[in-house]
């Protein structure tokens, strides 16, 4: 068959449906990205990658070479753990001052080990604000991690990013906003992303006995005493 030179192929009209259905899903994404739009862009709802710690930043990080407890004298003295690690699946210590009740509400709270603050905000119902270090400690040589976790605290004094001295003040005992007596929900964690956890599980993998690794990990004589930041 013979194909004139100037046939031209006939082309479909633009399909006005389609110009309606593309319209319709602007005017929905608009609509979503109107309703929601506050609540992306709510930090407390989302984990900002700023949080996250680096490669470089762990790299950077101080090594500790001695931890003090959180609260009381850095030995642990004057406060007492309410609920060990463990009991009733509780995933950390509740450490208490001594007097008992809301005896210690407003007490310093002090970072165990030198390191870099990683989380600093409100945690969410049951928790209160919370604070999250993060250390590098050596240990047979080899450098590993671990997270100090702070609950329950009333005033907050660090920010993320922020470096940390062991023995420095963190924060203030708190209460959850009046939801428990006070004291510190303190746990020790190998993670390395800041996380807000359950506080209780029965698994416990991540997660370490953290009286028992101050304990060990105290790198001081017993009779050392002060807590003063070098
Ligand atoms: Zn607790």
């Amino acid at each position: 068959m013979n194909v004139l030179p100037n046939e031209k192929k006939s082309t479909p009209p633009w399909p006005w449906w389609l110009a309606g259905v593309l319209l319709f899903l602007f005017a929905l994404a608009a609509d979503l990205a109107w309703r929601l739009g506050p609540e992306l862009l709510n930090r407390r709802n989302y984990q900002p990658t700023l949080d996250l710690v680096s490669p470089i930043e762990l790299a950077a990080l101080p090594t500790a070479t001695r931890f003090d407890f959180p609260l009381g004298t850095e030995h642990g003295a004057m406060a007492y753990n309410a609920q060990p690690f463990t009991e009733n699946n509780h995933l950390g210590d509740d450490l208490n001052g001594i007097g008992g009740e809301n005896s210690d509400l407003g007490d310093p709270v002090y970072a165990v080990a030198d390191g870099r603050v990683i989380f600093a905000r409100e945690g969410g119902p049951g928790w209160g604000n919370i604070i999250i270090i993060i250390h590098a400690y050596p240990e047979a040589g080899v450098r590993k991690y671990v997270q100090s976790y702070y609950a329950h605290v009333q005033t907050m004094l660090v920010t993320p990013a922020q470096q940390v001295r062991r023995g420095e003040q963190i924060a203030t005992v708190g209460t959850a906003g009046g939801k428990y007596l006070a004291h510190l929900h303190f746990e020790m964690r190998e993670f390395i992303t800041p996380f807000v956890g359950a506080g209780y599980r029965k698994d416990t993998r991540g997660w370490i006995n953290p009286s028992e690794f101050i304990r060990a990990h105290r790198g001081a004589a017993d009779d050392d005493v002060g807590r003063a930041v070098e």
